[in-house]
């Protein structure tokens, strides 16, 4: 099994594979930009030359990018839909450029407009972006949501239906994140009710569609549809979900990613990845 942790891209791509190194990383998800603003600082030849180096040296690969927070395809405002589809086509590019495998998206939020509306333009953008991508190797995840709000995603069935109604099924996959599943109403603490789950999302959306898997604990408690991210044993899920997760035989090709809260030094990462680590049987 691959052991990760989202990694900061702060002064360049390069950086965020030391880091990965540092936090005993065997393969990072990164943001391909700035996260929180729509304009991309272009990439410059020397990092990435450095980034594709470094990953060879360290052995540290690149999972993953995670699109922008600040993307929303299923808004039912043109303008900020437009904006939305620009942006998570840059995001593509980026990651072709940078050759990741995969990049995960929050499918969005329908805003009042309603959730098959909402799904309606999430899967026609998706269409678009395909359609509009030339020579494309990036696979695009929607990610399983807690279901704050207007959110869409929050049920695996919401993540089959965008799947079904996107033409090229070659590049479209799911992420689960342990946290966001917890939240929306999916056991997975007790063994039984996490078969029960899996089960759940193999019949509805299939196991092969599913490439990565975000392991956070929960400061939330069980189906109260918030998205809030604590160390691994410390939050409302339980240490014993992750013993699920990484026994669970099925998952073996399924790179499991952090996102928990850490400081500079990277001590927290690397205190969540050994723990992790230590629940392998
Ligand atoms: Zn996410
Ligand atoms: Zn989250």
């Amino acid at each position: 099994m691959q052991f990760g942790a989202h990694e900061s891209i702060a002064g360049g791509v390069a950086n965020a594979i030391e880091r990965g190194k540092k936090a005993t990383c065997d393969t990072i998800q990164i943001f391909n930009k700035s996260n929180s603003q729509w304009r991309a600082v272009k990439l410059k030849p020397d990092d990435i030359d450095r980034y594709f180096k470094l990953q060879e040296e360290l052995g540290v690969s690149v999972a993953t990018s995670h699109s922008s927070y600040l993307i929303n395809i299923a808004s039912p405002d043109p303008a900020l839909n437009d904006k939305s589809y620009r942006s998570l086509k840059e995001e593509m590019e980026r990651c072709n450029t940078l050759k990741i495998p995969n990049l995960v998206l929050h499918p969005g939020s329908h805003v009042g407009s309603g959730e098959e509306a909402g799904l309606d333009k999430v899967a026609e953008a998706t269409n678009r972006l395909f359609d509009n991508l030339d020579n494309n190797q990036c696979t695009l995840l929607y990610e399983a949501t807690a279901g704050q709000g207007t959110n869409l995603g929050y049920k695996f069935e919401h993540l089959a239906y965008l799947i079904d109604m996107v033409e090229d099924k070659d590049h479209i996959g799911v992420c689960l994140d342990s946290c966001h599943i917890f939240a929306a109403g999916y056991g997975i603490t007790d063994p039984k009710d996490y078969k029960k789950t899996m089960k759940h999302f193999d019949d509805v959306v299939g196991l092969d569609r599913l490439r990565i898997f975000h392991i956070n604990d929960s400061k939330q408690p069980f189906e109260s549809k918030k998205d809030r991210h604590e160390h691994l044993g410390q939050g409302h899920i339980g240490i014993e979900a992750f013993g699920n997760i990484v026994n669970d035989k099925r998952l073996k090709n399924v790179p499991l990613i952090l996102e928990t809260p850490k400081g500079e030094d990277l001590q927290d990462d690397v205190e969540n990845l050994r723990l992790l680590r230590s629940l392998v049987k």
